[in-house]
């Protein structure tokens, strides 16, 4: 049987295989934790505490007020040290709460909830996922429950949640649906709840098929079509899986509810159940610590705020002459030049490796490798090209804002042209100007 897939993509060395077989251990929550007000795409959350407030596991700490923001909660109980500022993995310095770890663990979490969670209703269901603060922890961080409102007159038809992790090295999302499957599908469930989609569909790659078996002995007698797609890179992109399993094509500039499509990350799905079913907000997430320069690499669930030293040391610590740290997965992470940031919701993994030195950079030889590859059927060099002479019109022409930054063309680029670089610098110019000029 042929696998479904998408045109274009590579195929990076997976390197699944550190720990891949490791079980979701959970990490002790650490003594101290650093928990960012801005944890999302948008704006960041106010804050509810103040210096010395005594506040307990899960409890609100910060509030999303407006309509791109998310609620952040405490991760431990104890007491509040600071209300100021942090060092976020993204690089800048974000208004964070610090909270010394009193390791009781008192939590506000309702024992159960009284009402059947199916049988809420979708404005009941948004609310709950809106107060637990759940956004995208697929990587792209953006709430949730906006998302689960898509406009009047684009009607959702489909649901598709995304197994596929095409990321290499990264396999936290594999062990969540090992070890979960049934909250998964009950997550899904809830989804379709949440948006009247009558189509479930859950996407995984075919080099996890112990997860595909075990999603689909949970799914027999439900709606749930689990469906294994042909290992590649970024499978997992939306619009890549929504065109590899229903072969519709998200329009240039446009979203998934554009073709009644909304695509949910499997770890978003867990946590919207638990929400919903139990009133647990997202106070930890499951990571992947890995990569060559980490001792013992595992599969952790940590509570937010928790800093990546405390993580990797949890994992034995870095081996000599590790160097190149990256927040997320080795095609589309974030590098980081310190330890000392705190797990967000964004963190789907810690690497560490001993990184070679930067490979020459040469000039362009035309070889069109970059447009074979690029899964948005873009041209990698000539939207470099715009954004190196400054031509940013040019470049939205071509499209550059429909760039998932994949980093496919520069991967595949004989002349080690820094292409993603380039485009994602042409891309907040380019929404810079948009910007300026709607002021
Ligand atoms: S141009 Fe963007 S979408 Fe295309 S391969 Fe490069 S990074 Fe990926
Ligand atoms: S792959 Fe590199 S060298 Fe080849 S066309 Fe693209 S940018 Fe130029």
């Amino acid at each position: 049987m042929r696998t479904k897939t998408f045109p274009h993509g590579i195929h990076p060395d997976e390197s699944k295989q550190l720990t891949a077989d490791k079980p979701l251990e959970t990490m002790p929550p650490p003594e101290k934790v650093f928990i960012p007000l801005l944890q999302h795409f948008g704006s960041p959350a106010e804050p509810l505490v103040n210096k010395g407030d005594e506040v307990s596991l899960g409890q609100k700490i910060g509030e999303g007020k407006t309509l791109f923001s998310a609620s952040v909660h405490s991760s431990v109980s104890g007491k509040v040290l600071a209300v100021d500022h942090y060092l976020h993995p993204g690089g800048n310095m974000v208004p964070a709460v610090t909270i010394a770890n009193d390791g009781a663990d008192r939590s506000l979490f309702p024992e159960k909830e009284t009402k059947d969670p199916i049988s809420l209703s979708p404005e009941e269901i948004r609310e709950k996922v809106k107060e637990a603060g759940i956004v995208g922890l697929g990587g792209a961080a953006f709430p949730t429950s906006v998302k689960l409102t898509p406009p009047k007159d684009k009607p959702i038809d489909t649901i598709i949640i995304n197994g596929c992790e095409c990321e290499p090295i990264l396999t936290a999302d594999y062990r969540l649906m090992l070890e979960f499957p049934e909250d998964i599908l009950k997550g899904a469930e809830i989804i379709c709840k949440a948006t009247g989609a009558n189509r479930l569909l859950v996407g995984i790659e075919d080099n996890k098929r112990s997860a595909f078996e075990a999603l689909r002995k949970c799914a027999q007698n439900t709606r749930a079509e689990i469906v294994l797609l042909k290992t590649k890179y970024p499978q997992g992109a939306e619009k890549n899986l929504i065109s590899a399993l229903l072969q519709r094509e998200v329009p240039r500039g446009g979203l998934p509810f554009d073709v009644g499509v909304m695509v949910q990350n499997v770890g978003t799905t867990k946590a919207v159940w638990e929400a919903v079913s139990q009133g647990i907000p997202l106070y930890q997430r499951a990571i992947t610590v890995s990569g060559p320069g980490i001792k013992e690499p595992k599969n952790l669930l940590v509570r937010l705020g928790t800093s990546f030293k405390e993580a990797v040391d949890f994992c034995g610590g870095l081996k000599g002459g590790s160097n190149l740290l990256v927040m997320g997965g080795p095609m589309m992470g974030l590098s980081q030049w310190s330890l000392e940031v705190p797990v967000v919701k964004a963190t789907s993994g810690i690497l560490a490796w001993d990184a070679p030195s930067p490979a020459s950079e040469y000039a362009c030889i035309s070889c069109s490798r970059c447009v074979g590859h690029c899964p948005m059927r873009l041209v990698p060099t000539q939207l470099m090209k715009c954004v190196k002479y400054e031509n940013l019109t040019l470049a939205e022409n071509w499209g550059i804002l429909d760039c998932v930054e994949c980093g496919c063309c520069q991967y595949v680029c004989p002349s080690k042209i820094p292409l993603v670089h380039w485009i994602r610098w042409g891309k907040n110019e380019v929404m810079s100007l948009k910007r300026k000029k709607s002021a």
